[in-house]
């Protein structure tokens, strides 16, 4: 019956796509692993999955999935997502913890799913996904690798990332590498116009640095993407930047934390902020080989427990189709307001950070 629902709300809502709001300096384009669609194709969205990765095992090994095991697992769910309504997946696995463009582009044929990688690398995971030649490279070169990637493809394909990933460890302050890596990030979106998602959690020590460094390069902070900012308790710093122009990703949807989003997606609405929210799962069709994380409690859940709390179908658009397609916008965004870069963190929450 749920899924009844949702789907009449998808058809409903695609057709109420507006025809044209591109800013006359972005790219009307992103790329998919099947190559560039235009941004109004977008459709529904769900911005932080992972199609498959190889997190836990060691590095020079995360490229190598058993192919079969893998399509016969993924395959079928995301056509069952697709039946959902759901349009395009942004895919979080970077290199060196699972990314294989070659069997993203195999799984988005078959599945009729959208499918959007990115270029990054992932400092999380204490750091063991970092590539040792990162330690001796500097952040220009680094950045080079991914504009590459951009520019001309992946690993010898015509596949081109859609957006950039990075991470921070939680609970640590943000280290060396760390720095250098959100530097090459910032290089690379200012190069490419590529946006930055970055998981930060509750790591307010790392959010301050990447605030200091959008600031120091004049960057609009909706060239940023809070990745995980879930994690965070505290409402007021998340509605803080989401007033600034970040992206509030709330991404750990599940079935047992519906009420949870309900009560902070009715904040954002309730301070006119749901234009900066963005909704996923963090699932996973197939981590390290193992059962399926799951990734469609938005659409069972999540948006029919909306519609009885009072949202429309509008808000439902806003923020699974509308906001995927702005906050991923091509665009080098350069701000020249320093007064917009200026970010207060709650002292309680950052206190607590340090215990
Ligand atoms: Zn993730």
């Amino acid at each position: 019956m749920k899924i009844i629902a949702v789907k009449l709300l998808v058809a409903i809502n695609l057709a109420a796509l507006p025809s044209s709001c591109q800013n006359s300096k972005a790219l009307n384009q992103i790329n998919t692993v099947q190559g560039p669609i235009n941004f109004s194709e977008l459709g529904m969205s769900l911005t932080h999955e992972h199609i498959m990765s190889n997190y836990g095992k060691e590095i020079n090994e995360t490229p190598s999935y058993d192919s079969i095991q893998l399509f016969n697992q993924v395959i079928p769910y995301l056509k069952n997502l697709r039946s959902l309504g759901v349009n395009s997946i942004f895919d979080c696995t970077t290199e060196y913890f699972g990314r294989r463009v070659d069997l993203l582009k195999m799984i988005s044929d078959a599945t009729d799913i959208q499918i959007i990688t990115n270029t990054g690398f992932y400092g999380a995971a204490d750091d063991r996904y970092i590539p040792e030649y990162a330690y001796g490279a500097s952040a220009k070169a680094i950045s080079e690798i991914w504009i590459d990637e951009f520019e001309n493809g992946i690993k010898g394909t015509d596949i081109k990332p859609g957006f950039i990933k990075l991470a921070f460890d939680d609970g640590r302050p943000p280290s060396d590498i760390d720095k250098k890596l959100l530097e090459a990030g910032i290089l690379t979106h200012l190069s490419t116009g590529l946006t930055i998602a970055v998981h930060t959690g509750k790591n307010m020590e790392a959010l301050e640095l990447q605030m200091q460094l959008l600031r120091d390069n004049a960057i609009h902070p909706s060239a940023w993407i809070w990745t995980h900012a879930n994690k965070v308790e505290d409402d007021i710093v998340l509605l803080d930047l989401a007033a600034k122009g970040s992206w509030i990703s709330l991404d750990g949807v599940n079935e047992s934390n519906i009420n949870e989003y309900i009560r902070r997606i009715k904040l954002f609405k309730q301070k006119n902020l749901l234009h900066k929210i963005l909704l996923s799962h963090d699932g996973n069709g197939f981590p390290s080989g193992g059962p399926i994380r799951n990734f469609e409690a938005i659409f069972e859940s999540l948006v029919p427990e909306m519609l009885t709390n009072g949202f429309t179908q509008d808000d439902i658009y806003q923020v699974l189709v509308r906001n995927p397609k702005e906050a991923f916008q091509i665009r080098i965004r350069k701000t020249d307001d320093q007064d917009k870069m200026q970010v207060s963190i709650p002292k309680v929450l950052a206190e607590d950070e340090n215990k």
